[in-house]
């Protein structure tokens, strides 16, 4: 007979320690995707979903989430206006592939 758990796994609570864990690393700290994936032992992709939470979600009155933009390296040129966090694949002016990640920092108000 199948009995469930009384407390199930729940994918939330995991998705918040890691929050939490990138909240508290960011603090004060500049990392990019890359480093956090290193520093918290999950993929870039999940560190990149959670930072887009983490963007939309913070107490703006407390918590200053701040993006340098990604850079190309050939050109200079910066991704300003790029709406997703993740890095971006090519230059648009010169084509370049060589990619300046894009940085996150939070500063407490
Ligand atoms: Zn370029």
């Amino acid at each position: 007979m199948e009995k469930k758990p009384r407390q199930p796994f729940i994918p939330v609570a995991r998705s918040q320690t890691i929050r939490q864990k990138i909240l508290s690393l960011l603090e004060g700290n500049t990392f990019s995707a890359r480093d956090l994936s290193a520093e918290i032992g999950v993929s870039e992709k999940e560190i990149y979903y959670h930072l887009e939470h983490i963007q939309k979600s913070t107490d703006k009155s407390s918590h200053n989430f701040m993006i340098t933009p990604a850079l190309c390296k050939r050109c200079n040129f910066v991704f300003r206006k790029r709406d997703r966090l993740t890095k971006p694949g090519k230059c648009p002016i010169c084509r370049g592939e060589s990619i300046q990640e894009p940085l996150f920092t939070i500063k407490k108000q």
